[in-house]
C-alpha cells in the first residue's frame, strides 16, 4: 500500500474541489491506465497509486479522515486497492470516457435520472429539514418482473443478434458495431408480451417518497437519490433522482450565499436622537443600539446570525440595513412641532445637515460654471 501522500499523488492542493480532482484524475489515469502501458510495471505501480488516492479524495467522509488523520485515518480498508480490479469509481469516470457505463450490457438500459424541483423556506433550508415528496416515475412491472413475457413464457434470444444486443457492419475498412434494432440491444425478443405493461417490463407509478435536506443548503443545489429515477428497460440499472432545492422568498430576509440581510426601517427621530431597537434572526430576536445621527443605509452587522454552509460549515453575518422613514399622516400638532423644528435649524443648517449643505455647494457649482 502507499504511503505517499494523496494530494502530492494526484499533484493537486489540499483544497482541490471535486471538479478540478476529477480532470486531474482522468489526464492521469489515461496516461496511466494499464490499457496503453501493456508490460509497464512502473506504470501499472502508478496507475494503482493515483487510483487509490482519488478513491480517496473523491469520498467526501474518506477524505475528512484522511485530512485529518492521514494514512492512519482510513482503518486499512483502503489497503491494496489495485488488487480489487476496477472500483466504482473508476468504472463512474470511465463510462462515458470510454463511451460504455460500466461495461455490463445491462447499462445500456440503464433507466433514465429524474429532476424534481423542491421548494423549501429559508428557515428549513437554514436548520435543514425532512420531507415527503411524491414522484411519478416508471417502475419495474410487478406482473413480469421486468422481462415483458406473460408470466409462464421467457423473453426469446434475438435471432437478429444471437443474443449480443450489437451487431457488427462492415463498412469499406471499418467494422462499426451497431445497437441491434430488432431488440434494441437488449438481446431478448418478447414473443408473447406480459399484459400489465405491454411488454415494456415497466409501468407508470407514483411514488413517495422521504428526503433529508441538510442544513444549510443554497438555492440551486441538488441531493442525489441513488436508483430511485426510472427503472432500468430489460433489468437495466435504475437511474438515479436529483432533487434540486428552491427557496421561496422571505417576508423578512434575504440570502447571499451564508450571510442574511434585513432591512430596519426606523424613526427619524431614533435615527436623530439614538436609541435600541429590536430586530428579527433567524432563532429569535436580537437588539441593536442605534448612535445618534444613524442615516439611512447605514449597516449594521452581527456576527453569525446567518447561515451555517452545507459546504465549508462557515456561518455567515446577519446585515441590517437602516431605511429612516419620514413620517405621514402628521396630525395638527405634529406639523407645529416639526415647523418649529425647522425655524430653528434653519439658522444653522449646515451643522444638522452637512450632507444637503455639501450637496447644494456642489450643485450651485455645477450650475455656474
Ligand atoms: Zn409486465
Ligand atoms: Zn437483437
Amino acid at each position: 500500500m502507499s504511503q505517499r501522500d494523496y494530494y502530492e499523488v494526484l499533484g493537486v492542493g489540499r483544497d482541490a474541489d471535486e471538479s478540478e480532482l476529477k480532470k486531474v484524475y482522468r489526464k492521469l489515469a489515461m496516461k496511466y491506465h494499464p490499457d496503453r502501458n501493456a508490460g509497464d510495471a512502473k506504470a501499472e505501480e502508478r496507475f494503482k497509486e493515483i487510483k487509490e488516492a482519488y478513491e480517496v479524495l473523491s469520498d467526501s467522509s474518506k477524505r475528512a479522515a484522511y485530512d485529518q488523520f492521514g494514512h492512519a485515518g482510513l482503518n486499512g480498508g483502503m489497503g491494496g486497492a489495485g488488487a480489487q480490479g476496477f472500483s466504482d469509481a473508476f468504472s463512474d469516470i470511465f463510462s462515458d470516457l470510454f463511451g460504455m457505463r460500466g461495461g455490463g450490457r445491462s447499462n445500456v438500459h440503464r433507466g433514465a435520472d429524474l429532476r424534481y424541483n423542491l421548494e423549501i423556506t429559508l428557515e428549513q433550508a437554514a436548520r435543514g429539514t425532512e420531507t415527503k415528496i411524491r414522484i411519478p416515475r416508471q417502475e419495474v412491472c410487478d406482473t413480469c418482473h421486468g422481462s415483458g413475457a406473460k408470466p409462464g413464457t421467457s423473453p426469446k434470444t434475438c435471432p437478429t443478434c444471437n443474443g449480443h444486443g450489437q451487431v457488427r457492419m462492415q463498412q469499406g475498412f471499418f467494422s462499426i458495431q451497431q445497437t441491434c434494432s430488432h431488440c434494441h440491444g437488449s438481446g431478448k425478443v418478447v414473443s408473447d408480451p406480459c399484459t400489465d405493461c405491454q411488454g415494456a417490463g415497466r409501468v407508470k407509478r407514483h411514488k413517495t417518497l422521504s428526503v433529508r435536506i441538510p442544513a444549510g443548503v443554497d438555492e440551486g443545489d441538488s441531493i442525489r437519490l441513488t436508483g430511485e429515477g426510472e427503472a432500468g428497460a430489460s433489468g437495466g440499472l435504475a437511474g438515479d433522482l436529483y432533487v434540486v432545492i428552491h427557496l421561496a422568498s422571505h417576508p423578512v430576509f434575504q440570502r447571499e450565499g451564508n450571510h442574511l440581510h434585513c432591512e430596519i426601517p426606523i424613526s427619524f427621530t431614533v435615527a436623530a436622537l439614538g436609541g435600541e431597537i429590536e430586530v428579527p434572526t433567524l432563532d429569535g430576536h436580537a437588539r441593536i443600539k442605534v448612535p445618534t445621527g444613524t442615516q439611512t443605509g447605514k449597516i449594521f452587522r452581527l456576527r453569525s446570525k446567518g447561515i451555517t454552509g452545507v459546504r465549508n460549515q462557515s456561518t455567515g453575518d446577519l446585515l441590517c440595513h437602516v431605511a429612516v422613514e419620514t413620517p405621514v399622516n402628521l396630525t395638527a400638532r405634529q406639523k407645529e412641532l416639526l415647523e418649529e423644528f425647522e425655524s430653528i435649524s434653519q439658522e444653522d443648517g449646515s451643522l444638522h445637515h452637512p450632507r444637503a449643505k455639501s450637496w447644494m455647494e456642489k450643485a450651485r457649482e455645477f450650475f455656474t460654471e
